[in-house]
Parts: structure tokens; C-alpha cells; sequence
């Protein structure tokens, strides 16, 4: 099956893409690597909001941290007027209603996707002249082998004639279009497919609207839930806010790429009365800076829940932890969905297959800031906390079943992409040529990437390692490839 995907597939090159030339530098968070044991970079603005109680919150105790020892860069501030901007006087506004600090988490949603201010509402922030680059934006290659895994799973659910297809967070809509440009030869693939973009950025909405090159249908009164058709392959499209709007009855299959990494964290720190979560407040020079909670938060559940599920060895080295509530929420969702209507997810991410220490960044423009500085500028992101997927998963429903992670370079080289790199060269100018390489090893690589002539500090680094996927699957649909 994989190799006639492979074989039949349409062998142009998508397009010369800026992306291909540019290399994202190497304290990219989003390029970062993971292992042992890190210093947290923020702890120095940590003040401890001590009181006399002895809160022990201590939850059963982890071994899995970020090293970030070799990719210290200290945070640029920016340059911009002191004048507050709205987002700032909102949560400054946040924190002086509440008469107290907000939550990480609360920082970090309201950061990002504020529906006026936040850091993905207003702009397209990807690529060489936005914030940071994924790998769609690298190569066409790689949304042309998501297209390959979800012709396999649809046919592993037996080829129904209507399927539900679902992108979490599909940021400029490249993935689905190279998904759907890779799958136009499979017609009865590409016939079956009601595509649901779920977005919460209008700004992005338009940009996917005009990738992937739709038009509206005239004759809908529902404006809420406005249909589109892709004039690639003759697809309806629609967009909603949430996973939970998308209707169900449908045979499903849902891709989230680079989304769970954008989901609001709790951070915790180890103190000497147990465990305090990390908080936002407002310093008396009116800057943002982090305390530390004198008593339990609501949000310790989680911690407690998410220690619950790691060993007692992998939480007794740590002294911090994150944990993200709204991943384990959005995988039950996900799980309840594939349980009732058949089908599957594929999430790829970088992360671990464990406990998250400590791995919150900002970055804006290709390098690094400091997360309070000029909040709503740059992204924010955190390390996905794949073990804590799996048990959410399995939690939710005993319908389905859950493969991986494995690493992106193991994923995409088991789904073929070498055939297709190979389909590809015999089919292009050398210019196209050198991208596709660069691409590909970009993709699969690990360490910095082969083929590249440009200056030693912008080589190009792997993201083969750094990212895993991970499927869920009604367990009706068996073992999906290439977890076998
Ligand atoms: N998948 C894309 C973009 C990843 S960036 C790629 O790989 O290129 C994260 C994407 O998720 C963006 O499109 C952002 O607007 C969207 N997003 C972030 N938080 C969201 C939320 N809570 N609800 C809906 N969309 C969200």
C-alpha cells in the first residue's frame, strides 16, 4: 500500500519556498534538544512569596528534564516604546481584579490567543520573516507523508465514503495543502473527505481560506458554520473554534501538528514547604515577574494526577514540573470522538515521552526572549508531555489504543519519504533539487543537516529527533502504520 501511495503520487515540486534558504538558528526552541538535568533559566526571577503554613503538596515523585545547558541565550528585550500595549494593561488589569498573580497557564493563553492581542490572532508569524518555521513550511514532503498515514488509516477503516478530516492549529494551511496536492490522484480518498480547520486565529482562518484556495458556497445562512469548497480537489471546508464545534457521526481522523506545544502549562517549583506553582504578578516598578504560591493552587490536581502516573524515581530528581491540563482535556476529547465514530489521530510535536520539567519558551523573530518581556510580541510554546497523552488516552476510553511516539525521523522514513524524495528529484530544476534536499534532511536529520554551504552558525538543524508522533486509534481500526 505504502509504496503505491508513493509510487502514484504526483511527482511536482511544490514551489521554491523562501523557507527552504532560510535556517533557523540554533537556540530555536522549537529545534531544542532534551535529556538530562537544566537549571531553569527563569529561576533567577523567581521571588518566594513565603509564609508560615507548611503546605506540603508533594506529590509521589520524576527523572525527565530539558537540557538547555549548551543553548544559553540571554533574552533580548525589546526595544519598544514603554508605553503599555493592550495586552499588557489587560493583564496587568487581570492581576489587580484578582488582587493577587495569575497562573502560567493564564499568562500564557491569554498571550497567545487573546481574541484582540493575542500573539496568533493578528498576523501570520511563521517562516523566515515571522517568529519561527515548522516543518511544513520546510517541505512539501512533509504534509504529502501526513497524507500518506491518513490514506492508510482510511483504509484500514474500511475506505467509508464520508470522513471526517480534522487539522488542529493548522497555522498557514501548507500541511493540508500538500496533504490534499499528494492525495489529488486517490480520488475516492480525496471524495470521502469533509476537511474541519480548527483555528482560533481569524487572521489565519483568511490565510488557509486563501491557501487552499477556496470558494464560498452562495447559498449558506449559517454563518456561523460557513462551508467552503477547496478548488485543489473539490473538498468542503470548514472552520471552528473548537475541536468540541466540529459535529460528529462521521468516521474521524484528526492531525494536530505543532498544537498540543501551544496549549497553556502550569509550572510547579520545589520550595521547601513542598510544591508551589510558579505565578505571574506585577513588580512595584509596574514590570510582570514571577512568584511563587504561597498555598496550593486548584491547578495541583493536575500535578498530583500527572505524578500519579510517572515513577517515583522520575519525579524524586525534579525541581520543577509542568504539567498542561488542557492537553489531558483535549485527548480525552479526541479519544471520546475516535471511541464513538471510528478513526484515528497522529500528533507530532517536540516533547518527551515523560515528565516535563521545566521547558516554557518565548522566541521572537528566530531567537529567544524572556517570557514576560513584551508579552503578545513573541510565541510561547512548552515541550508536550507525550506519556501524559498516553494516559489521558487510555483513561477516556478502552475503545481505542495508543502507538508511539516515535521519532519524526523514524516516522517519516518508515512511511517512505526516501521513495518520495527520490520521486521528486528526477522532476525538477537543480535549484528545486538543492531545496528538496535541504528540506528532507531538515525533516529527518539530527544534528545539523548535510548539504549545506551557508555560514557554520546558520547550518540548518534536524528536526528528526527533537519531534515524535504519536497516534490514537479506535481500536476496531487495528495498528495503524507505521506504529506496527
Ligand atoms: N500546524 C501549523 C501551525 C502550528 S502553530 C504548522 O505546523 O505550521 C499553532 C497553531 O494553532 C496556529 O494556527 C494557532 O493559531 C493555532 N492555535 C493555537 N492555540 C489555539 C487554540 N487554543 N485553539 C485553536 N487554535 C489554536
Amino acid at each position: 500500500m505504502l509504496r503505491r501511495l508513493l509510487l502514484q503520487a504526483p511527482t511536482s515540486c511544490r514551489r521554491l519556498s523562501n523557507a527552504y534558504h532560510y535556517s533557523a538558528p540554533s537556540h530555536s526552541p522549537r529545534f531544542f534538544s532534551s535529556s538530562s538535568s537544566s537549571q531553569s533559566p527563569n529561576s533567577s526571577f523567581i521571588e518566594h512569596v513565603e509564609d508560615n503554613a507548611n503546605h506540603s503538596t508533594s506529590p509521589p515523585s520524576a527523572t525527565v528534564s530539558v537540557d538547555r545547558s549548551g543553548l544559553y541565550n540571554p533574552p533580548e528585550h525589546s526595544h519598544e516604546p514603554s508605553s503599555d500595549s493592550e495586552l499588557v494593561k489587560h493583564l496587568k488589569g487581570i492581576i489587580k481584579f484578582r488582587g493577587g498573580p495569575i497562573s502560567i497557564a493564564e499568562y500564557m493563553e491569554e498571550v497567545l490567543t487573546n481574541p484582540k492581542a493575542g500573539f496568533y490572532i493578528n498576523r501570520d508569524v511563521f517562516g523566515a520573516e515571522g517568529d519561527f518555521i515548522t516543518s511544513p513550511e520546510v517541505s512539501q514532503m512533509f504534509g504529502e507523508m501526513v497524507g500518506v498515514w491518513a490514506m492508510c488509516l482510511w483504509e484500514q477503516m474500511g475506505q467509508p465514503n464520508k470522513v471526517n478530516l480534522v487539522e488542529l492549529g493548522p497555522g498557514r494551511g501548507t500541511l493540508m495543502v500538500d496533504l490534499l496536492r499528494g492525495a489529488s490522484k486517490f480520488k475516492n480518498f480525496t471524495e470521502s473527505l469533509q476537511i474541519h480547520m480548527v483555528e482560533c486565529s481569524p487572521t489565519l482562518q483568511k490565510l488557509q481560506h486563501s491557501n487552499l484556495k477556496c470558494k464560498d458556497e452562495d447559498n449558506t445562512d449559517d454563518k456561523v458554520n460557513k462551508r467552503s469548497v477547496s478548488t485543489l480537489t473539490g473538498t468542503p471546508v470548514t472552520w471552528h473554534a473548537a475541536l468540541e464545534q466540529v459535529p460528529s457521526g462521521l468516521p474521524t481522523i484528526i492531525i494536530a501538528h505543532e498544537f498540543y506545544d501551544a496549549l497553556p502549562v502550569h509550572q510547579f517549583q520545589k520550595a521547601s514547604r513542598g510544591w508551589c506553582e510558579k505565578m505571574v504578578d506585577v513588580a512595584e516598578d509596574s514590570s510582570f515577574r514571577f512568584v511563587l504560591s504561597p498555598q496550593p493552587t486548584p491547578a495541583t490536581l493536575f500535578l498530583m494526577k500527572r505524578c500519579k502516573w510517572a515513577a517515583t524515581e522520575e519525579i524524586a530528581k525534579l525541581d520543577h514540573i509542568e504539567v498542561c491540563p488542557k492537553a489531558m482535556e483535549l485527548t480525552q476529547t479526541i479519544a471520546d470522538r475516535i471511541s464513538s465514530d471510528g478513526g484515528g489521530a497522529l500528533i507530532i510535536d517536540y516533547g518527551l515521552n515523560g515528565v516535563v520539567s521545566d521547558s516554557l519558551q518565548a522566541i521572537r523573530k528566530h531567537k529567544f526572549v524572556d517570557i514576560l518581556d513584551n508579552p503578545g510580541s513573541a510565541d510561547l510554546s512548552a515541550y508536550v508531555d507525550f506519556a501524559s497523552i498516553r494516559h489521558s488516552a487510555e483513561e477516556a476510553s478502552g475503545d481505542v489504543s495508543v502507538h508511539g511516539p516515535m521519532t519524526q525521523s523514524q516516522f517519516l522514513g518508515s512511511l517512505g519519504i526516501n521513495f518520495r524524495v527520490d520521486a521528486l528529484l528526477q522532476n525538477c530544476t537543480d535549484d528545486q533539487a538543492e531545496s528538496l534536499r535541504t528540506g528532507y534532511w531538515r525533516l529527518v536529520g539530527e544534528g545539523e543537516a548535510p548539504f549545506w554551504e551557508g555560514p557554520d552558525e546558520e547550518a540548518p538543524i534536524g528536526m528528526g529527533t527533537r519531534y515524535l508522533a504519536m497516534a490514537i486509534v479506535n481500536k476496531r481500526q487495528g495498528v495503524p502504520v507505521p506504529f506496527q
